[in-house]
């Protein structure tokens, strides 16, 4: 992989302005189907895989995506629009809280297969809609359940008070709504309590609760609803990145545990987005400068957190290699420019504030200006987090590996 990615970045210096210090990022996109193939092989057999595009709606990405996974979950009309422009024979959910009349219109207008409904004002403008054009739509109602003493990841979405989902003490109510409304088919419930989840223990006991939540309220509320939609929320361990969350073996106990609960005429659907796009990322900053400042190294590299916001919104160090590079930034220079070697370094970018940190005393064996610093597990919730005008720095390269 190493090798793979020194290359590209030989490429595209060769290709660009050789002058121009690297700032880019770099796709894989074989190693983002193969890992998209991997967890469709995986799943059981009454289960189906959405992509959820907002960790990465590159268009690449999603053409990639494309032919493999079950369909795209947008969080967004804006998302909504894109994957329907990008790719519009694939299947479409769309769920998240505030959606605008605008946004719920161009839902049923594209006849999505499933709108995610967050509250009783909702669904009321979904039925305004329906009524006005005449169309019907299906929906999930969106529930944000006690967690009931399960161990909580970093990001937790429900389980507590959140804007998401509605309280179950609202269901008996919104049932009744639904009950009497021609146009909305209530096709079953929609969970997405946890994100960052890297327990795999952890996560199939939340499936659990699920599932038992789920025959509860068909046997409460006699429905015969076809779908679960358990959300996504796998997560990836940017502090260890050797620690996988083990997907197949995820995917073959849970297989045991819908056996188990007679789900296997129920459709349950995942919706996943950084344990799919996570890896196939990289993101390259060409080292411009080494500072040795009250005691410490610093490398400040051409880029920054307003390219690559996912090590300051997560507040880790993110994990990353050097890739050596020619001399050329040092070429000419009047004096031995500084180097460093078998040291700790902070990797920092171009802006003018101190939290503009990549990984912060990083032990390299060595590093020089020139170099190229590859952070890694860069494809999901990475560019497209980022507060990119700030500072009006340009923008970096992006390639897309085949
Ligand atoms: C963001 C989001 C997802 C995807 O979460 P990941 O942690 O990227 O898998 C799925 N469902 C909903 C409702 C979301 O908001």
């Amino acid at each position: 992989m190493k090798d793979r990615i020194s290359k590209t970045i030989d490429f595209l210096k060769s290709e660009g302005a050789p002058q121009t210090p690297l700032c880019a990022y770099i796709y894989d996109l074989a190693s983002l189907t193969q890992r998209a193939a991997e967890m469709m092989s995986a799943l059981p057999e009454n289960c189906e895989l959405y992509y959820a595009s907002k960790a990465n709606p590159e268009a690449q990405v999603l053409a990639a995506l494309a032919p493999l996974v079950d369909g795209f979950e947008a969080a967004s009309g804006g998302e909504l629009a894109w994957l329907n422009e990008c790719q519009p024979q694939v299947p479409l959910i769309f769920g998240g809280p505030g959606k605008l009349c605008t946004e719920l219109e161009l839902a049923v207008e594209l006849g999505v297969e499933a709108i995610h409904v967050e509250s009783l004002t909702e669904l009321d403008r979904l039925q305004q809609i329906c009524a006005r054009t005449g169309k019907t739509c299906n929906v999930l109602l969106r529930m944000n359940i006690s967690l009931q003493g399960l161990p909580s990841t970093k990001l937790t979405m429900g389980g507590k008070p959140t804007p998401f989902g509605f309280d179950e003490s609202e269901l008996a109510a919104v049932l009744q709504v639904i009950e009497h409304s021609a146009s909305i088919n209530l096709q079953g419930f929609h969970f997405h309590l946890m994100s960052h989840q890297l327990d795999r223990k952890a996560h199939l006991a939340l499936m659990a609760l699920y599932f038992k939540t789920f025959k509860y309220w068909c046997d409460l509320y006699q429905l015969q609803v076809p779908l679960l939609n358990v959300g996504g929320g796998i997560g990836i361990n940017y502090a260890d990145p050797e620690q996988v969350f083990d997907w197949r073996l995820f995917c073959a106990e849970l297989a045991k545990l819908i056996t188990a609960e007679r789900l296997a005429d129920t459709k349950i659907r995942f919706e996943c987005g950084r344990y799919i796009t996570a890896d196939c990322g990289y993101y390259v900053m060409q080292v411009l400068d080494i500072k040795h400042n009250h005691g410490q190294y610093f490398a400040v590299g051409h880029g920054g957190t307003h390219h690559f916001r996912t090590p300051a919104a997560q507040s880790h160090d993110h994990p990353f290699f050097v890739c050596r590079g020619q001399a050329e930034l040092s070429n000419n220079a009047y004096f031995a420019y500084p180097e460093i070697k078998q040291q700790a370094v902070t990797l920092v970018g171009q802006l003018c504030t101190p939290k503009d940190v990549l990984a912060s005393q990083q032990y390299v064996e060595e590093l020089a200006i020139g170099d190229y610093l590859v952070f890694t597990q860069a494809g999901a919730y990475a560019w497209n987090i980022s507060h990119q005008n700030f500072l009006m720095h340009a923008p970096p390269l992006k390639h897309f590996m085949n």
